[in-house]
Formats: structure tokens, sequence, C-alpha cells
């Protein structure tokens, strides 16, 4: 694995920081109610985003985390989707926004938003940071994309590689696994 200073910076943090207002004035613009949005973090890859997203959002909020388990040790995945943690809060009748850090081939996404979806919320909208739309497998709608990139493996800004790298404040590209499987 490259040491960080030999990484390919995708995405400055100023870049990334203009895209996070524009999503959340979007959001802002959409979300016209009195009746909080209830943002949802996907742990971990998305706290970096989210905590930062939420900032820049005006309209009320409340927040909640869930942990999803796709991606073991970084780059390979099994497959599998696991709910390691739910939600503290029931979401029946409220207006949802899921929070994640990056969509591949979708079937995270798409497992969390059936998930959730079935659990009647008044509506259920999802900001990604990230989208590798070569890459999708499963059709997932997504309201609010920060970038569309190619079929890279990218950490940073929350996004790790066997937990390294979720520092960095901007996105940078990093050569060592090989594309998950589908
Ligand atoms: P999907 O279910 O859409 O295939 O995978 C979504 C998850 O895969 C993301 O939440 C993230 O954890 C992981 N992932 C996909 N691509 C990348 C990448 O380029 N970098 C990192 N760090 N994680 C990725």
């Amino acid at each position: 694995m490259p040491p960080p200073e030999s990484e390919t910076i995708l995405y400055s943090a100023e870049e990334i920081q203009a895209r996070v207002r524009a999503i959340a004035r979007a959001i802002d613009a959409d979300h016209q109610t009195e009746v909080p949005l209830h943002v949802v973090g996907v742990l971990k890859g998305s706290f970096v985003f989210a905590a930062d997203l939420i900032r820049a959002m005006q309209t009320p909020l409340t927040l909640d985390f869930i942990v999803i388990a796709s991606y073991l040790d970084g780059a390979t995945s099994s497959g599998e989707i696991q709910l390691l943690k739910d939600l503290d809060s029931a979401i029946e009748g409220r207006p949802v926004l899921i929070v994640e850090d990056i969509v591949d081939t979708g079937r995270t996404l798409h497992y969390l938003h059936a998930v959730l979806q079935a659990r009647g919320p008044s509506s259920l909208k999802t900001a990604c940071l990230l989208s590798k739309p070569s890459r999708r497998a499963v059709d997932v709608p997504v309201d609010y994309v920060g970038f569309e990139i190619d079929d890279r493996f990218v950490v940073g800004y929350g996004l790790d590689h066997a937990e390294q790298f979720r520092h960095l404040p901007h996105i940078a590209v990093i050569e060592p696994p090989a594309a998950p499987p589908r």
C-alpha cells in the first residue's frame, strides 16, 4: 500500500466542500416542512460527509446512524450485507434521508432502502457523496450525488482501505485493491 503522499488526489477539500454545500442547498429546497428531516448516516464511511452535510443544511433535522457491513477488510466484498447496528428510533411517518459515502454496485443502498422503506417513513431519499455508475449491478434511486467517478478505488474524507485513510481531508485514488467482485 503506498504511503499517503503517493496517492493521487481526485477531489480537494475545497472541491468537496463546494459540492457538499450545493447538496445541502438542494436538500433544503426539497424539504419545506416543519417536520424535522431524520438524517441516517451509514457508518463508518459516511461520518465525515454526514458531519459536513448537516452543518451546511438549514432545515430542521434529527440524526441517527446505522452500521452495515458489506465490504470486509476494506477491499473485498463478501457479497453479503449485514445490519450491525440499527436505528435508535422509529421512522414511521417521518421524512428520512439516508447519507451514504459511495454507491458502487448499489447492493448496500438497495438493501438499506428496502429495510427502511418497510418501516413506513413519510418520504425516503438518499444522498451519496460518490457514485460509480459503471459498476452498478442493482438499480437504486440516488436523489443527491456529490461526484460521479470512474471505477477506481478511492479513500479519504471518511472512506478507508483496511481502516486507514479515513482522516484525509481530500479524496484520493489508491491502487492496491482489485475491483471488488460484483
Ligand atoms: P455497494 O454495495 O454499492 O457495492 O458498495 C457500497 C460500499 O462499498 C460503500 O459504502 C463502501 O463501503 C464500499 N466501497 C465501494 N467502492 C469503494 C471505494 O472506491 N473506496 C472505498 N473506500 N470503499 C468503497
